[in-house]
């Protein structure tokens, strides 16, 4: 489903991934964890297509087409799916409409006809059950005025809705309360199945508990160092990022 081959990226004229190697097939789920300014979140952007990012060299396959060949929406409408790490507050867009919009392009772009206001709002509430997120919320300014708690919960509702295939969630359980983790790694795992796949990018162990990894990735200093199963999340966690480091320099 995704194919990133040596992709490297700078920014503001710094090299911040420097040959990323990854590739995630359909019914997967892959955490990527690594310290802080390893490149997590530049990798997320750059696979969505946010500007101020240049690629430098490598590609990205997503179902066979040129990913870093597509405009971000078209990205989305191939079933691509973003949740930032902070995630923006659009006053004057109601949540509501922020969803059925996307939802009508998203079939628009498939050939399907839209949604009925009826069909659309009886997926919305079982959608809105499934991630057990307040209604009054969905009538909302899109993420105006929420916790952050109800952001993450929120995006979890978009990802429920749209039903993309590949979902890239940036740390996602960031300031999240063990409730709200809970209804965040429910949701993905119920929405999991074999046409689609997850990237979970993590700071954090405590996550994997919950949303349980096919593979795990550490990333440091912009590139894959090491990629194992579950276990190798757990290792991190108890050994630290400083085991990884010195790990590395005794190959070096
Ligand atoms: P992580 O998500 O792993 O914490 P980031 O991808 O956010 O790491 O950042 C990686 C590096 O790139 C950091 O050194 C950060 O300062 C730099 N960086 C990321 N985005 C920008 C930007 N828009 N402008 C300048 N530097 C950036
Ligand atoms: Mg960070
Ligand atoms: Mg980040």
């Amino acid at each position: 489903m995704l194919n990133i081959h040596n992709l490297q990226t700078s920014v503001e004229g710094k090299e911040i991934l420097k040959g990323i190697n990854l590739q995630v097939n359909a019914g997967e789920i892959h955490a990527i964890m690594g310290p802080n300014g390893s490149g997590k979140s530049t990798l997320a952007s750059v696979l969505a297509g946010k500007e101020s990012y240049e690629v430098t060299g490598g590609e990205v396959l997503f179902d066979g087409k040129d990913l870093l060949d597509m405009a971000p929406e078209d990205r989305a409408r191939e079933g691509l799916f973003l949740a930032f790490q902070y995630p923006v507050e659009i006053p004057g867009v109601s949540n509501i409409n922020f969803l059925k919009t996307a939802i009508g392009e998203i079939r628009a772009y498939k050939g399907l006809d839209p949604l009925s206001s009826k069909d659309f709002l009886k997926l919305l509430k079982d959608k809105q059950e499934l991630v057990e997120l307040k209604a009054s919320l969905v009538n909302r300014s899109l993420n105006e005025g929420f916790s952050g708690g109800e952001k993450k919960r929120n995006e979890i509702l978009q990802l429920a809705m749209l039903e993309p295939k590949l979902a890239i969630l940036d740390e996602t359980d960031s300031g999240l309360d063990i409730d709200a983790l809970r209804i965040v790694a429910n949701g993905v795992n119920k929405l999991r199945s074999e046409n689609n796949a997850f990237v979970v990018i993590t700071h954090y162990q405590r996550l994997l508990d919950y949303i349980v990894p096919d593979f795990v990735h550490i990333l440091y200093d912009g590139r894959i160092i090491k990629s194992g199963t579950k276990e190798l999340a757990f290792e991190l966690e108890e050994k630290g990022y400083d085991w990884v480091k010195d790990e590395l320099s005794a190959q070096a």
